[in-house]
């Protein structure tokens, strides 16, 4: 059999720790062997960004926006430790993050569903995808200490001087004060991504948040959002027979645990950072999360949603065996396939994509996994397979799909 061709190259990201063993693994045992793999390579590893002063993950970033699909290896963030690790120039900033405000992105994560590995919530039986806004609220806010008795009011100065103001409190004693922002730019960018995948992966938006406690606030996303629905994306939704709606965010977080799943889940910046990791947990494990940034000019970035997984290559680095799940990072490199083979028309790239997920997933189905999956299958014959071994069964079962 000759192998898949590629017409346009993936923009190729590779990263850090035990993600990048695995990343080259994947490569050699899932992908070279099948496909004339195209790929547009930026070393977005540690050493290599500071070598370049992190001008490759700014590089990465543009080549995206050319070609359009990238997949990239989890990456470290530099905190202190890391700093004195790697002997960094400085503290290089989080790379998800500089290529999130590149491409004017939204995160969304979905986790992989095998047999096996049941989530927590019984009625769950389709991925919920949870899509975080990823700009302001209470991560750009701005805290003050009220020390004793005083006003305190929130004050906007045009550029032409003109003043308004509204009094957020008269404090009688101690007290906290929070004063936080959105900007209408972002949270269009934010609902067009929502439902221009919605689109893509024929879902339906469920977006809530709290607009009859916050009337201006959360009530101005909500007409953000439904304003773009109805002039941009309704009768594209309407044909896709997909629908979209708004809802409190106490009524959505109830439809959610009684529901199939099978939605997208919009949120806004806090409310995504605590329901994603609760939904991540419920389905079982963050291995098994996947995770696409999608711009609202049509880029997508994939990438698995967990880390490095730092312990395990230290373990690596000591010549013991690990026992790490790619699932998330294979599932990166099929779903960037399987978008470049949809963008350029390829369906044997599509098709591919699609027995690659299918392989491993019946992989672990038939008992073969990761020992993090190993510790909370409801399987009864299991064999337990390090990095390499799992990587190497996929390619079995892929085989024997392929042949
Ligand atoms: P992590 O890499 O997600 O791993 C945390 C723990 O979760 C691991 O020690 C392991 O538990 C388990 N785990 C995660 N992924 C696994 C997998 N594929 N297979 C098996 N077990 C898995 O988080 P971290 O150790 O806190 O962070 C390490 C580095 O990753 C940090 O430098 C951070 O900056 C970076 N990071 C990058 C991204 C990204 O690029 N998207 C996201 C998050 C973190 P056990 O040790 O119990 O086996
Ligand atoms: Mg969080």
């Amino acid at each position: 059999m000759g192998k898949i061709k590629m017409t346009t190259p993936l923009v190729e990201m590779d990263g850090d720790e035990m993600t990048r063993i695995l990343w080259s693994m994947i490569k050699e045992e899932l992908l070279l062997p099948f496909i004339d793999l195209k790929t547009e390579y930026y070393d977005l590893g540690l050493q290599n960004r500071d070598k370049t002063d992190d001008k490759v993950t700014v590089e990465a970033s543009e080549a995206t926006k050319k070609y359009g699909v990238a997949v990239k290896c989890a990456t470290i963030t530099p905190n202190a430790s890391r700093v004195s690790e790697y002997n960094l120039k400085q503290m290089w900033k989080s790379p998800n993050g500089t290529i999130r405000a590149l491409l004017d992105g939204t995160v969304f994560r979905a986790p992989i569903l095998v047999k096996g590995i049941e989530p927590y919530v019984r009625t769950w039986k389709k991925p919920i995808t949870l899509a975080r806004h990823a700009y302001g609220d209470v991560y750009k806010a701005s805290e003050m200490q009220i020390p004793g008795p005083g006003k305190v009011e929130l004050v906007y100065t045009a550029e032409d001087g003109n003043k308004s103001s509204v009094l957020v409190h008269e404090f009688q004693g101690a007290g906290i004060v929070q004063g936080m922002h959105n900007l209408d730019a972002s949270i269009e960018s934010f609902a067009r991504s929502c439902f221009q995948f919605a689109l893509d992966t024929k879902q339906d938006v469920w977006f809530a948040a709290k607009d009859t406690i916050s009337k201006q606030y959360d009530h101005h996303f909500k007409d953000i959002f439904e304003e773009i629905y109805q002039k941009e994306y309704q009768e594209a939704f309407e044909k896709a027979k997909i629908t979209y709606f708004y809802t409190l965010i106490d009524d959505a977080v109830a439809r959610v645990v009684k529901s199939e799943g099978g939605f997208i889940w919009a949120c806004k910046n806090y409310d995504g950072d605590v329901m994603s990791d609760l939904v991540a947990t419920a389905f079982g494990s963050l291995a098994m999360m996947t995770s696409v940034l999608v711009s609202p000019h049509g880029y997508y970035e994939y990438e698995a949603a967990h880390g490095t997984v730092q312990r395990h290559y230290y373990k690596h680095l000591k010549g013991e065996k690990t026992s790490t799940n790619s699932m998330a990072t294979i599932f990166a490199w099929s779903g960037a396939l399987r978008k470049r083979g949809e963008l350029d028309g390829l369906s044997e790239l599509v098709r591919f994509a699609d027995l690659l997920e299918k392989a491993s997933v019946q992989t672990i189905e038939s008992g073969r996994m990761t020992k993090d999956l190993a510790l909370i299958t409801t399987l009864s014959e299991v064999t337990v397979l390090d990095s390499e071994d799992f990587i190497k069964a996929v390619r079995s079962e892929l085989e024997k799909m392929l042949a």
